[in-house]
């Protein structure tokens, strides 16, 4: 056998958390168990008839060759719509990058852009992927903690305090995964007043929850809003939750010229293009109507609901109402006597048919999420086994 050779740099980093429950639990399904997967954020819904229309009349029509790396013309113009007409952003196609799912585009900008010893700052609890990609193209991560009593969200302040000279990048992700945690327009503005002291940082705004926001508020956003620093932030998002299309792979970043340029150049050498039949069905989603978000937000803030009011009656577990996203971050801190700590908790529930994701996965800790982007019924019973296990 020959001897494993890993690389420095994927030394720094470990497998993804919520995937890797994921898998265990499509792994014990196919082993015959009854579990229901909490653990993975990705709507139930059915991707939309047109998306699905779109992608068989590209195979069709043999759309079925390379594209230009960044993606092809009639989907960077149809995400640069969905930019300006969702987000408020002005952009056009020229500014934006087509990369194979929301999370490549993080990757790239990260890899494009962070050198040894630059400090990326970012909000926690965040989302698995941004400490490990940061850290895995050589840069410090600097964690900004948030507590549930502010609803996991931070005060322009503490981010003030947190830069220095070394400060490359903040992370934004509102509404956030995994706390579902929205920053209204005001806190942004402070954010952005912050940031003009300190024209070396930039942001990266993950926008992929924008649709799903429970506040009855527009969603805000720091491009919208501070027009004035739009070219030192590069805002992404996508089809994967919006429109139900989490296997296509596709999401779209907005950013200055050179940024998206040099994320093209890491593209050209890493998957290249998209893959075309993707690319033609989240054309169609961008292009076509977009009403039916608004029976979704209404379904998912009731399933939020439900899981809120069922958490917090289970003895030991609490978590704020989150106001995006379909996350709940569940503190548990007195159950971690009896079962040592949170992964040893998610064991006890995956053991009782509930697979869910530890808290620490996401830079927190004594607690776990789940995802509510699932059907009220199996909500329901997750929630009665989840009670069981910890009567
Ligand atoms: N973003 C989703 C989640 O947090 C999908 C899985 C992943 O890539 O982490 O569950």
């Amino acid at each position: 056998m020959s001897t494993p050779q890993i690389s420095e740099a994927l030394t720094r980093i470990e497998v993804s958390r919520t995937n890797a429950m994921t898998d265990r639990a499509t792994e014990l399904r196919e082993q015959g168990k009854d579990i229901i997967s909490l653990s993975v954020g990705e709507p139930d819904f059915a991707t939309p008839a047109h998306v699905i229309a779109a992608a068989k009349a590209a195979l069709d029509a043999g759309q079925t060759k390379y594209t230009p790396v960044t993606g092809t013309m009639r989907l960077k113009e149809a995400a640069a719509l969905h930019f300006r007409r969702d987000l408020g952003i002005e952009t056009s196609a020229q500014n934006v990058i087509v990369s194979a799912g929301g999370k490549q585009s993080i990757f790239h900008a990260m890899l494009a852009t962070v050198s040894a010893g630059e400090e990326v700052i970012v909000p926690s609890p965040w989302w698995v992927s941004y400490p490990q990609i940061i850290r895995f193209a050589g840069g410090k991560v600097v964690p900004l903690i948030t507590h549930a009593k502010d609803n996991f969200r931070f005060a322009p302040a503490d981010l003030e305090a947190l830069i220095g000279p070394s400060t490359q990048w903040l992370m934004l992700n509102s509404p956030g995964n995994p706390t579902g945690a929205v920053y209204p327009r005001d806190m942004l503005e402070g954010i952005g007043e912050v940031l003009r002291a300190h024209p070396r940082v930039m942001v990266l705004s993950d926008d992929i929850y924008a649709p799903l926001n429970y506040t009855g508020e527009p969603h805000a956003t720091l491009a919208n809003l501070c027009p004035d620093l739009a070219d030192r932030i590069c805002t992404v998002s996508g089809v994967s939750k919006s429109h139900a299309m989490t296997g296509f792979r596709i999401g779209v970043a907005t950013g200055p010229d050179w940024l998206i340029s040099a994320m093209g150049r890491l593209q050209s050498h890493n998957s290249g293009n998209p893959a075309s039949i993707s690319q033609a069905a989240a054309a169609a989603a961008f292009e076509g109507p977009q009403e039916f978000l608004q029976d979704w937000n209404e379904r998912f803030r009731a399933r939020r609901d439900l899981v809120v009011n069922a958490i917090n009656a289970i003895p030991g577990l609490s978590t704020p109402v989150p106001d995006g996203a379909f996350y709940c971050f569940i503190e548990a801190a007195s159950w971690m006597e009896r079962f040592g700590d949170d992964e040893g908790l998610a064991m006890h529930l995956l053991d009782h048919g509930v697979a869910v994701v530890a808290a620490s996965a996401f830079g927190g800790k004594d607690g776990f999420r789940i995802s509510f982007a699932t059907d009220e019924g199996v909500l329901e019973e997750a929630l009665q086994r989840i009670a069981k296990a910890l009567a």
